[in-house]
């Protein structure tokens, strides 16, 4: 998608704090961290959110869980918290599927 911010930081065209790269998923840092370590992974094709997942497209979601199951070891993370937004009302700023992996505090449940 031409106008979509992910889309460009996936592409490279604005830049940003990398985590993990591979042809189909990037991860980089948010750039308002919520934790003390805070990522965003996502796939390099646009999907909206994950109401847009469909079992065409759903490949790439588990390979989005395997890498966090990887990138999460390699930076010693023993707990963490995998978030995604969906809509307005649970707090969706970027329409392109991101997952969040929070970690490094105490976490509250229910989430906020
Ligand atoms: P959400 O509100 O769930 O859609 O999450 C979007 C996330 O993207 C927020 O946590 C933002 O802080 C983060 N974000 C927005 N712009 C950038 C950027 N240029 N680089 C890194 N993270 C960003
Ligand atoms: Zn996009």
């Amino acid at each position: 998608m031409s106008d979509c911010l992910f889309c460009k930081i996936a592409a490279g065209e604005i830049p940003s704090n990398k985590v993990y790269e591979d042809e189909t998923v990037y991860a980089f840092y948010d750039i308002d961290p919520q934790a003390p370590t805070h990522f965003l992974v996502i796939p390099k094709a646009h999907i909206g959110s994950v109401a847009e997942i469909t079992p065409e497209n759903a490949t790439v979601v588990a390979h989005i869980f395997a890498v966090i199951s990887k990138v999460t070891k390699e930076l010693g993370l023993e707990s963490y918290r995998v978030v995604s937004n969906i809509g307005e009302q649970a707090g969706q700023s970027v329409h392109h599927l991101h997952f969040h992996v929070l970690a490094g505090r105490d976490m509250t449940w229910p989430p906020g």
